[in-house]
């Protein structure tokens, strides 16, 4: 079973793309892990990929799209996989689609963990993170005992600029200005299933099963 996902950021598609690996045994492939991995490992694609990123550029799609299939080669990819944060462009997925066409392969499913703007900019505006320590809160979800200060050492709690609504709505935007074109790509494949990313976190993933079949 090989599954994209995609999914605004903040939405829970990581989370969910987690649970589908564990209960379908296939490895959750994110193109952060496999960077790291090449690039520990001292590999000649991790080379590449790393003399990019020292010099604060983006990896070139093709570099990322050469570090993915080789990574798909492995033995544990044999009976699937569930790929997070990749394809991220159509040039992306159509390579991808033709490295799989020269295996006589194709992908199964793209997922679209999909919830509104409004909820996800209301989600991150709750949080709540530490001054002194770093702790993470939820005013709504996980508030602190000691209301507007850390219950672990007592520093104030403030909302950070990265989880301010106007950031998370920029944000956002990218996102679906970037995503927007991949979700039209696969709709025209017929693979593309959108669920209700609202839901409480084990009824999305009971709808994901559900297409997925047990
Ligand atoms: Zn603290």
């Amino acid at each position: 079973m090989k599954i994209v996902m995609l999914g605004a950021p903040g939405a829970g598609k990581g989370t969910q793309a987690k649970m589908i690996a564990s209960k379908y045994q296939i490895p959750h492939i994110s193109t952060g892990d496999i960077f790291r991995a090449n690039i520990k490992n001292g590999t000649e694609l991790g080379k590449k990929a790393k003399s990019y990123m020292d010099q604060g550029l983006l990896v070139p799609d093709e570099l990322t799209v050469d570090l993915v299939i080789d990574r798909l080669a492995n033995d544990d990819c044999k009976n699937g996989y569930i790929l997070d944060g990749f394809p991220r462009t159509i040039p992306q997925a159509e390579a991808l689609d033709a490295a799989l066409a020269k295996l006589g392969e194709k992908m199964d499913y793209a997922i679209d963990v999909d919830v509104p703007d409004e909820n996800i900019v209301s989600r991150m505006s709750g949080r709540r993170a530490c001054t002194g320590c770093g702790a993470t809160y939820h005013i709504v979800y996980n508030p602190s005992k000691k209301g507007d200060c850390c219950e672990v050492c007592g520093e104030k709690l403030i909302l950070r600029d990265d989880d301010k609504p106007e950031t998370v709505q920029k944000r956002l935007n990218v996102y679906h200005e970037q995503t927007q074109p991949l979700i039209d790509y696969y709709t025209k494949q017929g693979i593309l299933k959108a669920v209700d990313g609202t839901q409480d976190m084990n009824d999305v993933f009971t709808a994901i099963t559900n297409i997925l079949g047990a």
